[in-house]
C-alpha cells in the first residue's frame, strides 16, 4: 500500500490565493491593509529562515509587514518597548515574537505583552484560554493549519482515534484542544509515555510533533491512518526530514504528509489567515 500524500504547498497556495482576494477586497472597502510585524531577536539561523519565510509570505499576498531585528544581547526592556508602540499601532493587525528567545529573556512576559487582539499566533494566556473553552480568538497556526490540512482531505474526525505524540504549548496541547471540538478521542504522549507504539499503533489520525528525526516507524502506524508529520529536524547531511520515517509509513498509512512541503507552509498560511481575520475586526467586517 502507498499513502496518499497530503501535499501543503498545493493547499497552502489555494488557501493563500483566497486570502489575497480578501485582502484586496478589504482594501477596497474600507481602506486597510493587513499588517503583521514580526520580531527577531538572536541570530539563530532556522529563527532567521521562518522570519524571512513569513514575512516574504506576506507580501506575496499583498499584506504589509514590519520586520524588528535585535542583537542577542538585546536588553529586554527595548523588545518590551517595542511591543508596546506596535500594539497602540492602529496600522498593526498582528504581533509575532519568533521563538525561541535569548535564556535572558522571560518569554512568557513577552508572550503576554502583546495583546491578546494582535495575538495572531494565539500564544497569550487569554487566548489560550478561549481556545480552551471552545471560543477561540486565534488558533496557533500549526495546528490550525493541519485542521485544514484533515478537512481539506475530508478526514473522518468525530469519535476517530486521534493520537498526539508532543505536548508543547505551541504544537500539541492546542492540536489536543482542536482535535477534541471535533469529537475525536484524543490520547496526548510525551517523553515518559510507557510503549509508545501501543498507542500509535491505536490511531487512526496519528500527529507527530516531538522534534526526533523518523522516530515514528512504519511498524508504529494503524494500516491505513492519517498521518501528520509536524517534525522538521535536520539531518547531518543537511537535508530537512520529520518525525515520521516517511518511507516505511507510507506503505502503511492512508495519508500522509511529506517534510518538507506538508505542515510548515500551512503553518504561514494560518499566520496570514489570523492576521487578516484581526484586520477584519479591527476594520468592523463580520467575521
Ligand atoms: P518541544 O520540544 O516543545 O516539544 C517536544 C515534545 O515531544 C515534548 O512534549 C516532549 O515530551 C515530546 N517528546 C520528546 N521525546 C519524546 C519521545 N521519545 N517520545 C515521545 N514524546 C517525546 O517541540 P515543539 O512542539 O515546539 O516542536 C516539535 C517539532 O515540530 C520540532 O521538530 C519543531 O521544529 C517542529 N515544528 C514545526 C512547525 C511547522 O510549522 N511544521 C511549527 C512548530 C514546530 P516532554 O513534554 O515530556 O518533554
Amino acid at each position: 500500500m502507498t499513502a496518499t500524500l497530503i501535499d501543503g504547498n498545493a493547499l497552502s497556495t489555494s488557501v493563500r490565493a483566497h486570502l489575497a482576494e480578501k485582502v484586496v477586497a478589504l482594501k477596497a472597502t474600507r481602506g486597510v491593509t493587513p499588517c503583521l510585524a514580526v520580531i527577531l531577536v538572536g541570530e539563530d539561523p532556522a529563527s532567521a529562515v521562518y522570519v524571512r519565510n513569513k514575512v516574504a509570505a506576506c507580501e506575496k499576498a499583498g499584506f504589509r509587514s514590519i520586520r524588528e531585528s535585535y542583537a542577542p544581547d538585546v536588553d529586554p526592556l527595548v523588545v518590551l518597548g517595542k511591543i508596546a508602540e506596535l500594539n497602540a499601532d492602529p496600522d498593526v493587525h498582528g504581533i509575532l515574537v519568533q521563538l525561541p528567545l535569548p535564556k535572558h529573556f522571560d518569554a512568557e512576559a513577552v508572550l503576554e505583552a502583546i495583546v491578546p487582539e494582535k495575538d495572531v499566533d494565539g500564544f497569550h494566556a487569554e487566548n489560550v484560554g478561549a481556545l480552551m473553552q471552545g471560543t477561540p480568538r486565534f488558533v496557533p497556526c500549526t495546528p490550525a493549519g493541519v485542521m485544514e490540512m484533515l478537512k481539506a482531505h475530508k478526514v473522518p474526525l468525530k469519535g476517530a482515534e486521534a493520537v498526539i505524540v508532543g505536548r508543547s504549548n505551541i504544537v500539541g496541547k492546542p492540536m489536543a484542544m482542536l482535535l477534541l471540538a471535533e469529537s475525536c478521542t484524543v490520547t496526548v504522549c510525551h517523553s515518559q509515555t510507557k510503549d509508545l507504539a501501543a498507542h500509535t499503533r491505536r490511531a487512526d489520525i496519528l500527529v507527530a510533533a516531538v522534534g526526533r528525526a523518523k522516530m515514528i516507524t512504519g511498524g508504529m502506524i494503524k494500516p491505513g491512518a492519517t498521518v501528520i508529520d509536524v517534525g522538521i529536524n535536520r539531518l547531518p547531511d543537511g537535508k530537512l526530514c520529520g518525525d515520521v520515517d516517511f518511507a516505511s509509513a507510507k506503505e502503511v498509512a492512508g495519508l500522509i504528509t511529506p517534510v518538507p512541503g506538508g505542515v510548515g507552509p500551512m503553518t504561514i498560511t494560518m499566520l496570514l489567515a489570523n492576521t487578516l481575520v484581526s484586520a477584519e475586526r479591527a476594520a468592523g467586517v463580520a467575521v
